[in-house]
């Protein structure tokens, strides 16, 4: 088995899993091209520049100091037992196991659940639009059943929902709030789009970017479907 592929790490970070102190490992590879994805240098599969058995001993010299790695990309489960692999090793020497997900491999987040403690699971945006955004047909389908597959665990999660208004308007937000309260979801966070040097044709103003909060009544609505509302503005 080749071993996992490391494009990118940061070694401290108090947001990337709640109430942990982190470190976040970005692996290379992405089975989507999402118009608006800040890391377009992770999703061509390639040989990472980092070395994982450096990064092992990096970790290890972080036991005690950090609680948690995080295990994001790129989408870190394109790299199946690779991946799980990896996060068994970093589990072992006493770390929660982070995971950021677009959800689009149910079956190797099913093999993965044990070893993850925690995920963070992208809902982009109504079935419809998800094509155009990724460049993926089945994503979308591929998502519901992550976010199923985690809700059987029983462990926690959030949902995070970008509103980029390419793709997402104010109405769709609220049916997407729909679809998680139906499901049974109890934390999502609602992130503002934020243009980025690499994301040429965003062509979005300030107003558009910020419709979704600023509408008051909206915010209440979808405040009161859930036991936590994380917006990220
Ligand atoms: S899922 Fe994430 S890493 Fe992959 S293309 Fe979309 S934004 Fe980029």
């Amino acid at each position: 088995m080749k071993s996992v592929q490391i494009g990118g790490l940061v070694s401290f970070t108090t947001i990337d899993y709640p109430g942990k102190l982190a470190a976040v490992l970005f692996l290379v590879g992405c089975p989507l091209r999402c118009a608006y994805c800040s890391n377009p240098h992770l999703l061509t599969p390639h040989d990472g520049e980092y070395d994982p058995e450096r990064v092992f001993d990096w970790l290890q010299s972080r036991v005690g100091k950090l609680e948690a790695v995080v295990f994001s990309g790129g989408e870190a489960l394109m790299q199946g037992d690779a991946t799980i692999e990896y996060m068994r090793r970093v589990r072992e020497i006493g770390f929660k196991i982070g995971l950021h997900t677009n959800g689009f491999y149910p079956d190797t987040l099913r093999r993965a659940a044990d070893l993850v403690d925690w995920i963070g699971l992208d809902f982009k945006a109504m079935r419809e639009k998800y094509p155009d955004l990724t460049g993926q047909h089945i994503a979308y389908d591929n998502m519901i059943k992550s976010l199923d597959v985690w809700l059987a665990t029983g462990k926690d999660f959030e949902v995070r929902i970008t509103c980029d208004p390419r793709f997402i308007d104010k109405s769709d937000l609220i049916k997407i709030a729909e679809i998680l309260n139906e499901r049974g979801v109890s934390d999502i966070a609602i992130q503002k789009y934020i243009p980025h040097f690499e994301d040429a044709a965003h062509k979005t103003d300030s107003a558009s970017r910020e419709q979704f909060f600023n509408d008051g009544a909206m915010r209440e609505k979808i405040n009161s479907m859930f036991q936590s509302v994380t917006w990220r503005e």
